[in-house]
């Protein structure tokens, strides 16, 4: 029944759009179906993949997928890596012709910067590349190759997260293709119930087929990454300065990731690596509020006064299209010691787990994003109010290439991530939200949010979408 559907649904849109339909075999189709971060989705293969040219096409392949009862997934830069969720076996909606930049006169005060507009089909570093030239930047992701789709529906964390908050607060426009195969616009004063809800909501309510952002001028920050070995002495430095640097006056300049990183092939039987991704936006050399993280002894320092679009090369190893990933991702709050124990439980559990039996040139990672107070609060769906506290976002992250491993690694990466999160419940610092773009399937990220924020969103939903098309047809997380 599924292959008949896609069969006609595959008919029909190479009769309306031929030049937008790719089937296996063909080079444009590899080529397209090569761009998945988790090799896992590209071995799914589609049926047919359809890369629309604009919004008014994005419509109307959706009204006949909608008509046609027809799974079908979309993708932007395909790096979200959870199974299935940016691929289908039927047909993938691909964005990738929809990579327009373009520089718009702020509509308010004199001397504000421009807001940007790009289609949902780009990359962060072609939005950086447009930017940089002007001295401007805008709140994406800390890597070039990560697409713009997945990052701002589900929110984003940038560089610049401590004053901003979710990445998804500088948008001021969405342009939206329905199911019912029209095209809307949604901002401030236009279709506002669904302007909150795609700043986090995801793929819910339509194909966002471009976003407009507020641009800010910066031409030169700090950063980059300095890399230390992950003994119990550095390990406590460093979440000591992780659990202070999202505690009271924070400065809202300073960004800082902390991932830590295992595999035999690097590491021997030894420590983990630390990798303290930092950033401090404006041209100040080693920030006071960064002190606690340059005091660690560092094996290697990348840090540098430089660009927003230099500063997103950095991640060169973790970016490519070449091998499996998954994530498993939790938050809470509580303290340095408990962060500890939970660094220390993850490498031990991982190391008894047959990881690297499964496959030798597996490697895992865990790593911690701090939610201040700006990502508690802002306007979109994330928002969980004022009297929210901080929390950490942590997220275990496993790549390998072997694809029998794929099944094995999964299940080691569940029954590890169950016992990580009983240490904060047990601790009483358990906090139910967990972040989309870095979680898997089970981490339901909008089962976290209250009840009422679940509410609305299955409202605008139903506003928007009253078939059910995003709700029964694609993949992602959902709202029931
Ligand atoms: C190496 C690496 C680095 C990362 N760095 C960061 C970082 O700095 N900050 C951060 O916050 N996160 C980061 N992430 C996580 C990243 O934000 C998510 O994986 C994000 O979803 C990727 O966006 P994408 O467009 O590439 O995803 P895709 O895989 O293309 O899409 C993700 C989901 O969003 C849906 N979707 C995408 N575009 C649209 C659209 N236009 N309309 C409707 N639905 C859509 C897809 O269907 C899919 O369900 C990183 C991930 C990796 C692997």
């Amino acid at each position: 029944m599924g292959d008949l559907l896609h069969t006609q649904a595959i008919e029909t849109l190479s009769r309306a759009f031929p030049h937008a339909v790719l089937r296996p075999g063909e080079p444009r189709y590899e080529e397209e179906n090569g761009r998945f971060w988790n090799q896992d989705n590209a071995d799914v293969r589609p049926a047919g993949i359809v890369a629309p040219g604009d919004a008014d096409e994005t419509a109307k392949i959706l009204q006949v997928l909608s008509d046609t009862k027809t799974p079908f997934a979309i993708r932007s830069g395909g790096y979200m890596p959870v199974p299935g969720f940016n691929t289908s076996p039927s047909i993938l909606i691909s964005l990738s012709r929809l990579t327009y930049v373009s520089l718009l006169p702020s509509p308010s005060q004199d001397g504000e910067t421009p807001l940007v507009k790009f289609g949902a089909g780009n990359t962060w570093g072609r939005i950086y590349d447009a930017l940089s030239p002007h001295g401007l930047v805008v709140p994406g992701a800390r890597s070039r190759p990560i697409g713009v789709g997945g990052f701002l529906l589900y929110g984003g964390v940038s560089h610049f997260y401590a004053s901003v908050g979710w990445a998804c607060e500088a948008v001021t426009e969405f342009e939206v293709a329905l199911a019912s195969g029209i095209v809307v616009t949604a901002n401030a004063t236009q279709n506002a119930d669904l302007f909150w809800a795609l700043k986090g909501g995801g793929a819910n309510f339509g194909v966002v087929t471009s976003f407009t952002m507020r641009t800010r001028k910066l031409k030169k920050l700090w950063g980059g990454v300095r890399v230390a070995v992950g003994t119990q002495l550095t390990a406590l430095q460093v979440f000591t300065a992780l659990h202070e640097g999202i505690q009271g006056d924070v400065d809202e300049k300073a960004h800082v990731e902390v991932i830590t990183f295992y595999s035999p092939e690097t590491c021997g039987s030894g420590d983990a690596l630390f990798v303290l991704s930092l950033a401090y936006a404006a041209e100040v050399e080693n920030p006071v509020a960064l002190k606690g993280f340059l005091d660690i002894e560092a094996v290697s320092d990348g840090t540098r006064m430089t660009t927003q679009r230099d500063l997103a090369e950095d991640d060169k190893v973790n970016v490519g299209y070449d091998k499996r990933g998954l994530f498993r991702a939790f938050s809470y709050r509580g303290s340095a010691e408990l962060t500890l124990d939970i660094y220390s439980t993850y490498y031990a559990l991982v190391k008894a787990s047959g990881l690297f039996d499964a496959d030798p040139s597996a490697m895992a990672a865990l790593l911690w994003l701090p939610a201040g107070r700006n990502l508690a609060a802002g306007t979109g769906v994330m928002a969980l109010g004022e009297e929210a506290e901080p929390y950490l976002s942590c997220s275990i992250c496993m790549r390998w290439s072997d694809p029998s491993a794929s099944a094995r690694i999964h299940a080691i990466a569940d029954s590890i991530a169950e016992k990580l999160k009983k240490k904060p419940r047990d601790a009483g610092a358990f906090v139910t939200f967990t972040y989309g773009n870095i979680a898997g399937v089970q981490d339901q990220t909008f089962s976290g949010l209250p009840e009422k924020t679940r509410r609305r969103l299955s409202d605008v939903a139903r506003n928007y979408d009253p078939e059910g098309v995003f709700q029964t047809q694609v993949p992602g997380f959902k709202l029931a």
